[in-house]
C-alpha cells in the first residue's frame, strides 16, 4: 500500500515520457507528411503547387492521392521526387495502418511518378499499375528524366520504378469492399493516360487528362485529346481530382476552360498550317489570347503550338 503512490508517480512519469516520445514522433511526422484533404470518405488528396517541376518545390507540383479500402490502400500518382513519395507514405501512415497494395500511375511524366521509389523495394511491395503503353514511354524518357533529377535536384537519380501490372482497356482493383475502376485511354495528353474511378464515392482521378488553372500540356495528340474530353463529359462523376489544380464537384465546369483552349489551339493551328504560315511564326502568333489566362503559359504555350503544328502539318 505504501509503495503505491510512488509506483503511480513512477508510472505517471513513464507515461509522460512515453507521451512526449509519441508527441515528438507525431511532430516529426507532421513535418514530413504531405498535407492531405479527405475529399470524400476514404479518398485523400494532396494538391501540388501550380508551378514548374523543379527543386524549388521539391518536385511537389502534381496532385497525388490515395483511396483506403477495408483490406488495403491504393495510391494514385506519387509526386515529382522520391522525397515527395516518402512524405506521401508518411501521410498514409497517419491515416491508416493498412498496407499499400497498389501504386497507380496516371502517366509517365516525372512530376507524377518519381515518388514511386518510396514505395518500391521493401518486402510486401505493392503492385505498380499503369497503362499498357507506359513502360515503353518511360523507357524512351528515362535518361532525360534521370539527367534532369541529377542536374536540377542535385541528388543521384535512383532507378525509375516500372509497372508490374499494366492495363489495356479497363481493369478493376479490389481494396476490400471497395473497387477502383481503371481505364486506359486512347492517345490524348500522352499516349498512355490512365484514369482511376472510385465507385463508392464516384470520384474520378483524371491524371493530366484534365488541367485546372495550370496550362494544359500536349504531349500526345491534340485531336485525340479533344475527342477524349467528349467521352469524359459523359461519365457519371460526383467529384474530380485533376492532374493539376483544385479538385471540384462540377466536372463540366472544370472541363470547359481546357476544352476551349485545346479547341482554339486546334482551330488556329490548323488555319495557320493551311495558310502556309511557317512554324517559327506560328508559335508566336497562334492562340496568344487564349493562352493568357493560364498559369505557366510562358513555359508551355509555344511548346503546345509546336506539337500541334507537327501533328496537323500532315493532316489530309
Ligand atoms: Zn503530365
Amino acid at each position: 500500500m505504501l509503495h503505491r503512490p510512488a509506483l503511480t508517480l513512477r508510472r505517471r512519469a513513464a507515461g509522460w515520457a512515453l507521451g512526449l516520445l509519441v508527441l515528438g514522433t507525431a511532430a516529426a511526422h507532421a513535418q514530413s507528411a504531405l498535407a492531405v484533404d479527405e475529399i470524400a470518405p476514404g479518398v485523400y488528396v494532396h494538391v501540388g503547387a501550380v508551378a514548374a517541376w523543379g527543386p524549388a518545390n521539391d518536385g511537389d507540383v502534381a496532385n497525388v492521392g490515395f483511396v483506403v479500402g477495408e483490406r488495403c490502400v491504393a495510391v494514385v500518382d506519387t509526386g515529382g521526387s522520391a522525397r515527395v513519395g516518402e512524405r506521401l507514405r508518411a501521410a498514409i501512415a497517419r491515416v491508416t495502418p493498412l498496407p499499400v497494395c497498389a501504386v497507380i500511375n496516371t502517366h509517365a511524366h516525372p512530376d507524377h511518378l518519381l515518388g514511386n521509389a518510396a514505395f518500391a523495394g521493401a518486402a510486401g511491395a505493392p503492385a505498380f499499375v499503369a497503362h499498357a503503353r507506359l513502360p515503353q514511354a518511360l523507357a524512351e524518357r528515362e535518361r532525360h528524366y534521370l539527367n534532369a533529377v541529377q542536374r536540377d535536384f542535385g541528388v543521384p537519380a535512383g532507378a525509375l520504378v516500372y509497372p508490374t501490372r499494366t492495363v489495356d482497356g479497363e481493369a478493376e482493383i479490389e481494396l476490400g469492399n471497395r473497387t477502383l475502376v481503371l481505364r486506359a485511354w486512347p492517345t490524348a495528353h500522352t499516349n498512355h493516360d490512365l484514369t482511376v474511378y472510385d465507385r463508392r464515392t464516384r470520384t474520378l482521378f483524371t491524371g493530366d487528362l484534365l488541367f485546372v488553372r495550370h496550362m494544359p500540356v500536349v504531349d500526345g495528340n491534340l485531336r485525340g485529346w479533344v475527342a477524349v474530353l467528349d467521352e469524359l463529359r459523359r461519365l457519371d462523376v460526383a467529384r474530380v481530382v485533376p492532374g493539376h489544380g483544385a479538385p471540384g464537384t462540377d466536372f463540366a465546369a472544370m472541363l470547359a476552360p481546357q476544352a476551349a483552349y485545346l479547341e482554339a489551339l486546334l482551330r488556329e493551328t490548323r488555319a495557320a498550317v493551311k495558310a502556309g504560315v511557317p512554324i517559327q511564326r506560328a508559335v508566336d502568333e497562334v492562340g496568344r489570347d487564349i493562352a493568357k489566362p493560364w498559369a505557366l503559359a510562358e513555359l508551355f504555350h509555344r511548346r503546345n503550338v509546336t506539337a500541334a503544328y507537327a501533328e496537323l502539318e500532315w493532316e489530309d
